[in-house]
């Protein structure tokens, strides 16, 4: 027989700013089962076995089956448990923001999971040989929508990170002058802004795909849910985990019903999103003191990505400052090692993703992109 299993396990990322993977492990995940691959994840998915894997990717994050509930537990109403995807948790990772190099600024940061994500790499990289006992810097958080500013507001208090973190609320980036005594000191900036979302996937009945099991297992196939395209293997790197309200944005960004769109009107809201996207990088690049921006969207549209990133490289204000894209070979985190990221036929991937060991994505190469 054969039954759907979820693409997507359910992500949590341990805030080791309030707690350890250690603790937690032995803690609240004291009667799961670790497995050693995703596989097995994805496939207690629906029987919501109590099983989880540590990834080897991001540090401090687990995957869980797509089916279990924590938002119940007190580790997660005490904010020791963030539910942040995986794809979510690369920006603030790669950024990897180091005590003593200066403050950094998260640009669009509402909810505020990569908001709370960099505060606990800051404070960790205090015990780091590399900083020492260094003084870590502050994060300077921007958020323009009021609403959404005071959910950061409460994330960030939520996850014990109200120290490190600034919120500027109702703030817009774009009027944060890097001439600002504020500024002065930002080595790094994080720009996560608002796009499309075409890269969102996640809604388990909407994605699954279908296993083999032995004859002797009842199919649990719900049916349930539309008949979706398979997502490509780049859709699948931006997976939105549960819960909802915290990770889907503005307005703007709610995937529009795509079947309706129409392949002009997709044309124009992506030249439009391309263009706030632009205004937001080419203001990052203009702070004096900043050293390494890292740029992410949930989008698969290489308009907002790739193309993005070599407009900005091409302005004035990046030739003076003399931005580049970080050669593989110069990561001191995470991509290094991954070949397989970036654009081909049309279809845009910020990083490579590991299923069952086989390396999904494709090549990126932006001097291609900039040629094209
Ligand atoms: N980084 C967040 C996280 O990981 O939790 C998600 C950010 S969401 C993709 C984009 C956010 O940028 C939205 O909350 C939106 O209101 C905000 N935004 C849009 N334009 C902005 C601007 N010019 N300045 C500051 N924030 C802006």
């Amino acid at each position: 027989g054969s039954r759907k299993v979820p693409r997507h396990p359910r992500w949590v990322r341990i805030n080791t700013l309030k707690t350890t993977l250690d603790e937690q492990l032995a803690g609240k995940f004291a009667e799961w089962q670790s497995v050693p691959t995703l596989r097995e994840v994805l496939q207690a998915a629906s029987s919501r076995e109590q099983v989880y894997r540590v990834d080897e990717h991001i540090p401090n994050l687990i995957a869980i089956p797509s089916g279990a509930d924590i938002t119940t537990s007190v580790a997660y109403r005490t904010g020791q448990l963030i539910l942040q995807d995986i794809a979510s948790c690369f920006p603030a990772y790669l950024l990897d923001p180091q005590a003593g190099e200066g403050d950094v600024v998260d640009a669009c940061a509402a909810p505020g999971n990569k908001t709370t994500h960099l505060a606990a790499i800051l404070a960790e990289s205090r015990e780091h040989p590399r900083t020492g006992n260094a003084k870590p810097g502050k994060i300077i958080a921007c958020e323009k929508d009021a609403a959404r500013s005071e959910t950061l507001e409460k994330m960030v208090k939520l996850a014990g990170a109200a120290e490190v973190v600034t919120v500027k609320a109702k703030q817009d980036f774009t009027k944060l002058p890097p001439t600002a005594r504020v500024a002065a000191n930002v080595a790094a900036l994080l720009l996560d802004p608002s796009c499309s979302g075409s890269g969102m996937v996640g809604r388990d009945e909407e994605s699954s795909i279908t296993v083999h099991l032995p004859s002797t297992t009842p199919d649990v196939s719900t049916g349930r849910g539309k008949k979706r395209k398979r997502p490509t293997p780049a859709a699948a790197l931006k997976t939105l985990a549960a819960p909802p309200p915290m990770e889907r944005t503005t307005e703007e960004e709610l995937p529009p019903d795509s079947a309706d769109e129409t392949a002009e009107k997709l044309t124009a809201r992506l030249a439009n999103l391309a263009a706030f996207q632009l205004r937001l990088l080419e203001h990052a690049m203009a702070f004096p003191a900043a050293r390494r921006i890292v740029y992410s969207t949930c989008s698969i549209h290489a308009e907002e990505n790739e193309h993005v990133v070599v407009a900005a490289l091409r302005s004035q204000v990046a030739r003076e400052q003399e931005w580049r894209v970080l050669r593989r070979e110069e990561q001191v985190v995470g991509m290094r090692g991954w070949h397989l990221r970036g654009q081909r036929d049309g279809v845009a991937a910020a990083v490579g993703f590991e299923v069952d060991g086989e390396k999904k994505g494709v090549e990126v190469d932006v001097k291609e992109v900039a040629e094209a």
